[in-house]
């Protein structure tokens, strides 16, 4: 297939808003895919070469994608430049100069989907000195074979800038679309996905025709982790569980642990690598006597001497990328392993909780710090209260109740799990949303340029997000000075795809950072777009900022189906 096929219909997806279209117009294009394209189509849509986990961003710098465009449209890197400032957009810039061209290089030969990828491919892998000419050289040599919208494309890709607005669940209708035209396959598709976190991967198993409920887990493919519902106190619990396990809530980092015969790598909770971060965690991992495993935990920094934990946010400290050995004898961590996915070859996702715990507790004994999270089994909904209370006593967030019966729902969140957290006024938890814009600062805030937030939730049927709050209190000065410099980097011309606001903040940004939030409650407003029922949504009284989530990214942010529902328990 031509990559100006794949181009245009990327324009096609661009100037849709419909995400139901969008599946549809993908849809057509993979049909038209040979097989071994398929692969390559996904991570391209994706935005990327690979999956995220695997680390490998193309990521050319604007500085080179300029050189590139001068170089095939004939246009000094100054005309370039100036193009680039009246849109804001480098794609767009290249395909005006590029039309502009009089004719097409008489060397040059059609993209295809194949070649582009495969020279996307070589771009992300080249480094070291050198590097970034061959990269320019290579994306010439791809802008000299294109139409202009190619070029559009081309260069936005290589920026690591495509948003074309269609998330994964849009390409996985996509994908059942291709064989039925409709979402007959969709939640089949989704499973496998969740078990793997390779939409490319998945894509070729099922348009080869295996049957995915035969897909498992393996290591060193991520597993999307499993979510929590939420009940307002111990009795619902019950009722809704019966006996079941009581497990400390640890409020820390998550990390999902990979072994296989010493191999060992340590993924976050939005599925990056971060291995080399943890160098105890790793040690420890390696010397477990099994051949292979999967397993997922909170990592906590924990004083064994003086039987303390320290703060989230002293914890988060030991992710970084420098200044590690240092960190790691300051604040060592100590991984309360919660869950075991695989073991021994052995895909464990399908079986029951009771199962899994007991192979977890059999694997992690004496293997500090590994060490099994801690839990009562009941059904009386006094105990769990009273455990509760201890847990919050001792520093914890609370408590998460486990169904005995259920496996591992990867990527979802049913009632497999149910949190139960210490209360911020009538709220029964903090809500994770993802910061669309900022306003600047007024009187004594002006020095700092920067004056709150306009924060959104998750409407995971729409894929969009809808404004719930504007955060301006709950930061130090050394936090609203290092939003202001992260913001002004993602800050964007106009409202973003995807974002339904009412408001207009001073400036709009790319949904990236996610911030947790604690307010005094939910209440009906006509300003913010959170389930927004004729002139009515949801807004949070009172939002106070409690941390920047870097662990978290937009997709996993608190959804407006989950605003309703606290919404609902805080009446009772
Ligand atoms: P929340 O982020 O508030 O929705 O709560 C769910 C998070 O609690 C998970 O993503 C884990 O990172 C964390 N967590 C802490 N302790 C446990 C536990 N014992 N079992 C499962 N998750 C836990």
């Amino acid at each position: 297939m031509l990559f100006s096929e794949v181009a245009e219909c990327f324009a096609k997806v661009e100037a849709t808003a419909s995400r139901l279209e969008m599946s549809a117009q993908a849809a057509e294009l993979l049909k038209k895919c040979e097989k071994e394209e398929v692969k390559p189509l996904i991570y391209i849509i994706e935005g990327n070469v690979a999956p995220s986990h695997e680390g490998l961003d193309i990521g050319i710098g604007e500085k080179f994608a300029i050189r590139a465009i001068s170089q095939t449209s004939g246009y000094t890197e100054k005309a370039v430049l100036a193009e680039y400032k009246k849109s804001g957009d480098l794609g767009s810039a290249a395909e005006n100069l590029l039309s502009k061209k009089s004719q097409m290089s008489l060397a040059s030969s059609p993209n295809t989907l194949s070649k582009a990828y495969s020279s996307f491919v070589k771009i992300a892998q080249m480094s070291g000195a050198g590097s970034q000419e061959s990269k320019v050289s290579l994306l010439s040599e791809l802008l000299n074979g294109a139409k202009p919208v190619e070029a559009r494309y081309l260069i936005r890709f290589c920026l690591g800038k495509l948003r074309l607005g269609i998330g994964d669940p849009s390409i996985i209708d996509a994908l059942s679309m291709m064989k039925h035209d409709d979402k007959t396959d969709s939640q089949t598709i989704l499973r496998a996905f969740n078990l793997c976190s390779d939409l490319g991967e998945v894509a070729e198993y099922y348009i080869a025709g295996k049957d995915l409920s035969h897909f498992s887990t393996q290591p060193f493919k991520p597993i999307r982790p499993a979510l929590a519902e939420r009940l307002s106190n111990a009795e619902e619990i019950m009722n809704k569980l019966g006996k079941c396990a009581v497990e400390a809530k640890y409020d820390g980092l998550r990390m999902q642990v990979h072994v296989r015969e010493g191999r060992v790598d340590i993924y976050s909770r939005k599925l990056e690598k971060m291995t080399h971060m943890f160098p105890e965690i790793t040690q420890a991992a390696s010397k477990l006597k099994i051949k292979s495993a999967i397993f997922e935990g909170e990592a906590l920094a924990y004083n064994a001497k003086e039987k303390k934990y320290y703060s989230f946010q002293q914890t988060m400290q030991r992710k970084r990328k420098y200044g590690i050995e240092g960190m790691a004898k300051e604040f060592p961590l100590r991984l309360f392993v919660f869950d075991l996915m695989y073991l021994n070859g052995k895909d464990m996702t399908l079986e029951k909780y009771s199962k899994r715990r007991k192979s977890l507790e059999k694997l992690f004994s004496k293997t500090e710090p590994l060490v099994p999270s801690e839990l009562i089994y009941t059904d009386n909904p006094k105990k769990l209260d009273i455990y509760f209370t201890d847990l919050i006593g001792q520093g914890l967030e609370g408590i998460i109740a486990k169904d005995l019966s259920q496996p591992y729902v990867a990527g979802a969140r049913k009632f497999a799990w149910i949190k139960l957290k210490k209360s911020y006024g009538a709220l029964a938890d903090t809500v994770d949303i993802v910061i669309i814009g900022y306003y600047l600062g007024k009187g004594q805030r002006q020095e700092f340029e920067f004056g709150g937030l306009l924060a959104a939730v998750l409407n995971d049927e729409t894929d969009e997000f809808e404004t719930i709050a504007k955060i301006g209190s709950g930061f130090s000065e050394d936090e609203m000075q290092s939003f202001e410099k992260m913001l002004d980097e993602i800050k964007v011309k106009d409202k973003p795809k995807g974002v339904n606001s009412k408001l207009t903040p001073d400036f709009w940004v790319k949904p990236k950072y996610v911030i947790t939030v604690a307010a005094d409650e939910i209440t009906l407003s006509p300003m913010h777009t959170a389930g927004m029922v004729g002139e009515t949504g949801y807004a949070l009284r009172f939002p106070r900022m409690m941390s920047l989530r870097d662990d978290k990214g937009p997709e996993d942010i608190t959804t407006t189906k989950e605003i309703i529902e606290m919404f609902e328990m805080q009446k009772k």
